[in-house]
């Protein structure tokens, strides 16, 4: 069997994380069995349509990196891709069944519609839907009222009276009595247009799609369109209904459990890499042992008979946990260019908006290793790194005071480190400046993380900060010297040294 899936995303509103879900699986499933991955724009809604949502979506599946074979962008001879191309299709496919008596004109007006939701409200009625009043008109009356001009909609004749069976992948055969099918659906409007029941079926099946794998809020629709593949003579597709993505309130998720879209989490600091590793997680399992995979990994490893059938929670720490996972393996030079806005927004080389000059967008890019095991989201290197770029206030004096020892000490330590400075700017790498930070502690008597301590609170403004050797290397002996010169006239007795004492 030829494998064609399908993302049919409706643009009525912005990607989030069930949709991009949804895409994924599809997406996985056709690599991982060397079929084709299909875009179509479900757009019949004219009323909720917004262009901003096509764009939305372009743009959110560009930076996640998720491409189809076939869509409006990419082509294809199944095509045109977007419904709102396709409508003259929907309309004779429509008719056909009118044909065939599997679909009736329906000259009920809305008011009356309206009428009969009210009244069935007030009446408190169990019924719902359509009451099937022109069910029953004959064919030549139909036809002379619809070639009079007479408004009408075309609804399916749902056969009564039996029931309908499907198999889903994930939830094992299902049946549905016919009488629990929203009576005879509208499948063509009034105005001409699809429902999304009609254009969904027609296209599926011209598209000649295999696997329909959607959420499961789609399920309840599933026996109607089992019911209008039948009525068209057409095989249905395979369907697996995937489980619920849910907060950890057991709520399906949404924007009260923090972010939802993907526009969101993007603007927030989350990659790419992060998001489709968890997301592709939500549902379905790979490698016994091993979370982080490449979206190459995940679909050599994904299959229907790992997805699971309870439903997903989203723990927006575990997402946390992948985003800082995915930043520790930037090369210096890729973290950069992720953390550089942040850093040029939050006034890292001067007022806020000013871009770096080149000798501090290298010392910027240096100093990545320093925070890459540090930082949970880009934004966070600017803060953790602003020592580097403008001299920070000077700390109470208490912060240069190894503990259980005295100001004095402290000083005494500081002029001992201070000779280290020279050295230690020029060592290529941290390990060999802590070899040499020990060798010169122990030579000298002292506690190396005592000698480092009012180091690292002259140089970098606090007792905790990134490495001290990288930030020395980064920031020069001069600028070090200088810093510690400073300290100790600050520090020094008779000097105002702040709340020292
Ligand atoms: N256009 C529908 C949606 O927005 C597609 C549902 C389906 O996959 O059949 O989710």
């Amino acid at each position: 069997m030829e494998i064609r899936v399908r993302y049919a995303p409706s643009p009525t509103g912005l990607q989030h994380i069930g949709g991009v879900r949804t895409a994924l699986f599809n997406y996985l499933f056709a690599r991982s069995l060397g079929g084709k991955m299909i875009l179509r724009l479900e757009d019949t809604d004219r009323t909720r349509y917004d262009e901003r949502f096509v764009e939305n979506f372009y743009d959110t599946f560009s930076w996640l990196g998720i491409h189809w074979d076939e869509g409006p962008d990419a082509g294809g001879e199944a095509g045109p891709y977007v419904q709102s191309e396709r409508f003259e299709l929907y309309r004779k496919y429509a008719l056909r069944l009118v044909d065939q008596n599997r679909a009736y004109y329906c000259f009920c007006p809305q008011e009356r519609l309206e009428r009969l939701r009210a009244e069935r409200a007030a009446s408190r009625s169990a019924e719902t839907g359509y009451d099937r009043r022109c069910r029953d008109i004959g064919t030549r009356e139909a036809w002379d009222r619809a070639a009079g001009g007479e408004a009408h909609t075309i609804r399916l004749k749902i056969p009564l009276g039996e029931s309908t069976r499907f198999h889903d992948s994930l939830l094992g055969d299902i049946e549905w009595k016919n009488d629990d099918v929203n009576p005879d659906p509208v499948l063509l409007k009034s105005d001409g247009f699809p429902t999304y029941h009609l254009a969904n079926v027609v296209d599926d099946h011209l598209m000649r799609i295999s696997h329909v794998m959607r959420a499961q809020e789609w399920l309840s629709s599933t026996p109607l369109h089992v019911i209008m593949y039948a009525a068209f003579g057409w095989e249905a597709p395979l369907f697996c209904h995937l489980p619920m993505v849910m907060g950890n309130d057991g709520k399906k998720l949404s924007k009260r459990h923090g972010a939802a879209g993907i526009d969101e989490f993007r603007r927030e600091g989350y990659l790419p890499e992060a998001l489709i590793n968890y997301i592709a997680l939500l549902g379905a399992s790979y490698v016994e042992g091993k979370d982080l995979y490449t979206l190459e990994e995940l679909a050599a490893n994904f299959s229907l008979e790992k997805l699971n059938k309870a439903p997903a929670v989203f723990d927006y720490k575990k997402l946390q946990w992948y985003n800082e996972q995915y930043i520790r393996m930037k090369s210096g030079g890729e973290l950069a260019s992720l953390c550089l806005p942040g850093a040029v927004e939050a006034g890292l080389f001067g007022e806020a908006g000013k871009a770096p000059s080149k000798a501090e967008e290298a010392a910027f890019t240096a100093a990545m290793p320093l925070v890459r095991e540090r930082i949970s989201f880009p934004a966070q290197a600017a803060e953790k790194l602003r020592y580097l770029f403008a001299e920070p206030q000077a700390p109470l004096a208490a912060e240069y005071i190894p503990k259980k020892s005295d100001l004095k000490t402290a000083l005494e330590l500081l002029g001992m480190a201070r000779e280290l400075v020279p050295a230690l700017a020029a060592f290529g790498t941290d390990g060999e400046a802590e070899t040499f930070i020990r060798e010169e502690a122990a030579r000298r008597g002292v506690k190396p993380g005592d000698l480092m301590t009012p180091l690292r609170a002259a140089v970098t403004g606090s007792r905790v900060s990134p490495p001290l050797a990288g930030s020395i290397r980064i920031l020069g002996a001069e600028k070090t010297l200088e810093r510690i010169d400073r300290a100790l006239s600050f520090l020094s007795p008779g000097a105002d040294s702040g709340k020292a004492d």
